[in-house]
């Protein structure tokens, strides 16, 4: 499989590095966890964004024991709740980049909720989903995105429902930026959360992650056999919306890069007086003795 070239990644890997920390790892032996950080440094710095430009959010999970792995303002919030966290720091400060990142099991069980309205409000932020089908933190139980019949701890005869189909369930909801990715492709998913940070709404990335350790239905090779850039599906058109559900629904073949995508106003955008500020919220903050409120 040809992805497109990265280049500068030698001029700029000063840049790079300077997102590393000296913290621990803990992740377990060809995690994707590796290849999505890798692939995270590598966009921002590509980026020419540096520590002061990013907040990073995390939710809880094996994806957030990467929040001290990173050097930069990270967040690491509570399970399920990484969205509303991160909306309302890319409220607050419209001048910063704002990336989330949570596993499949507080996405589509614990957070649900916070996704679909996320989605819908459009903020501006990046969404990247840790899709490794499975609870790998508290020992491999299964999530709404577990294969069916996928033996897990908690489920020891099999997983008993068909699994949710994440990016056709976003899809749904009115979404602006749809991408999906590969956590072993780093330098194709360098290149799309490059595109990701000039989106100007919320932009949803569905990382096909390893998780060598507890997701034995669709191990690396069973991605790797499958995976193709959205360029071998040349009849496809990323402004239709029927046509990314089709293409999502296949499973012989699984399409990665930028499946849909719009230009619809984000919600900061469409708030009353905002468009014309030049100034965040955050540095409009002021000191103001409360008995003048009322
Ligand atoms: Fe990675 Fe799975 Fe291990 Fe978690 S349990 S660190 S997702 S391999």
């Amino acid at each position: 499989m040809k992805f497109p070239l990265l280049n500068n990644i030698e001029q700029n890997a000063a840049a790079i590095a300077a997102f590393d920390t000296n913290k621990k790892v803990t992740w377990c032996g060809n995690c994707g966890n590796y290849g999505i950080q890798a692939a995270l440094k590598r966009a921002l710095a590509l980026e020419g964004l540096t520590h002061r430009d990013v907040l990073l959010c995390y939710d809880v999970g094996c994806s957030g024991n990467g929040s001290d792995k990173v050097e930069a303002m990270t967040i690491h919030g509570l399970h399920g709740r990484v969205l509303p966290l991160a909306a309302g720091a890319a409220l607050a400060n419209s001048k910063i980049k704002v990336i989330a990142s949570a596993g499949d099991g507080a996405t589509f069980s614990e957070g649900v909720n916070h996704l679909v309205h996320a989605v819908r409000s459009n903020y501006r932020m990046i969404f990247l989903h840790h899709d490794n089908e499975n609870y790998g933190l508290t020992t491999g139980q299964p999530s709404a995105l577990t294969c069916q019949g996928a033996k897990m701890n908690a489920a020891p005869d099999g997983v008993t429902l068909p699994p949710l189909n994440p990016i056709d369930f976003v899809l749904g909801l009115h979404p602006t930026f749809v991408a999906r990715a590969y956590s072993g492709e780093i330098d194709h998913l360098t290149e799309l959360l490059r595109r990701a940070l000039k989106h100007p709404g919320f932009a949803f990335i569905d990382i096909l992650q390893a998780c060598p350790t507890y997701n034995k239905a669709t191990p690396d090779h069973w991605y790797a056999a499958r995976v193709k850039d959205i360029s071998h599906f040349p009849d496809h058109d990323p402004c239709d919306l029927w046509a990314a559900r089709k293409l999502v629904a296949q499973t012989d073949q699984v399409a990665i890069g930028v499946l849909y995508e719009n230009d619809r106003p984000d919600f900061y955008s469409l708030a009353p007086g905002r468009s014309e500020r030049k100034t965040a919220l955050t540095e409009e903050v002021g000191y103001q003795a409360i008995n003048t409120l009322y």
